[in-house]
């Protein structure tokens, strides 16, 4: 097993839900984790529990649709600590709904956070870690990059995208960079409130009884960042039982 004590990790998307149980468990282990997203008010109180409980953690304020932001974000913490060692791109949105809804704005925004996001994060993460000659891009992608469902026609094609993006990422780079896609099934978070169609709210209702807690997919990006440095876990999927 490789050590994560004193790794470096990005994560995006850490005010709530996946990003927020990944930063609190990966802290627990002892990592650095610094959390971004829009909400500093989330992310100020998550990283001063980490804190108060002996971990080690810092934030800052991250909007991943915005190239400048993504880049200042993963700049700093290279200027700060001196390497970047895992980058979590796991911030998503998910407001559902038919395609006939025509929510084009819902389905834009889909596609700024869910696909442009990841590339923005990788656009900043690549060039330093090509250069240290080490590191990880672990991407949140989806169940939904492999199955489509009644109105998540938008968010699993940015799903399957995002899994592209990790397999492309994963055979280019190497053999010191390693890249793994996480594949969640329905987990407890707050994805699920951004959805304003009346139907595929109803929909995420049901499938919401049987979600997993959201540590279930941190303990999971927290195997593969533990396995030896020459070992790349390609992808895993989490689903719940039921
Ligand atoms: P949450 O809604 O709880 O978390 C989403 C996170 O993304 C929040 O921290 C939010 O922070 C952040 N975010 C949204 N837009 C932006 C933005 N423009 N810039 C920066 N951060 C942003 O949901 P989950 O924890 O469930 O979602 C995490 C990932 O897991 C997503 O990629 C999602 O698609 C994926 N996933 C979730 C599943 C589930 O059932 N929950 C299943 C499969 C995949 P803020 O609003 O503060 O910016």
């Amino acid at each position: 097993m490789s050590t994560i004590k004193e790794k470096v990790i990005m994560i995006t998307g850490a005010s709530s839900g996946i990003g927020e149980a990944t930063a609190r468990l990966l802290a627990q282990e002892g990592a650095h984790v610094v959390l971004g997203a829009r909400r500093t008010d989330n992310l100020k109180a998550i990283a001063n529990d980490i804190i108060r409980e002996g971990g080690s953690a810092d934030y800052r304020r991250l909007d991943v649709t915005n190239k400048e932001e993504m880049n200042e974000f993963v700049t700093y913490v290279n200027s700060r600590y001196g390497q970047v060692d895992v980058l979590i791109n796991n911030a998503g949105v998910m407001p559902l709904s038919k395609l006939a809804a025509l929510k084009t704005d819902e389905w834009n925004q889909m596609v700024d956070v869910n696909i442009r996001g990841v590339l923005h994060g990788i656009a900043a993460g690549l060039p330093i870690m090509n250069k240290q000659k080490f590191g990880h891009f672990i991407n949140v992608s989806s169940i939904g990059a492999h199955e489509v469902s009644p109105t998540a026609a938008v968010y699993c094609a940015t799903k399957f995208a995002v899994r592209a993006l990790s397999e492309g990422l994963r055979m280019e780079t190497g053999p010191n960079i390693r890249v793994t896609n996480i594949a969640p099934g329905v987990t407890e978070s707050e994805l699920a409130e951004s959805i304003s169609d009346e139907e595929a709210k109803q929909v995420m209702k049901e499938y919401r009884r049987i979600s997993l807690p959201s540590n279930a997919i941190a303990q999971s990006i927290l195997y593969a960042i533990k396995q030896p440095e020459n070992v790349d876990v390609n992808e895993i999927i989490v689903r719940p039982t039921a």
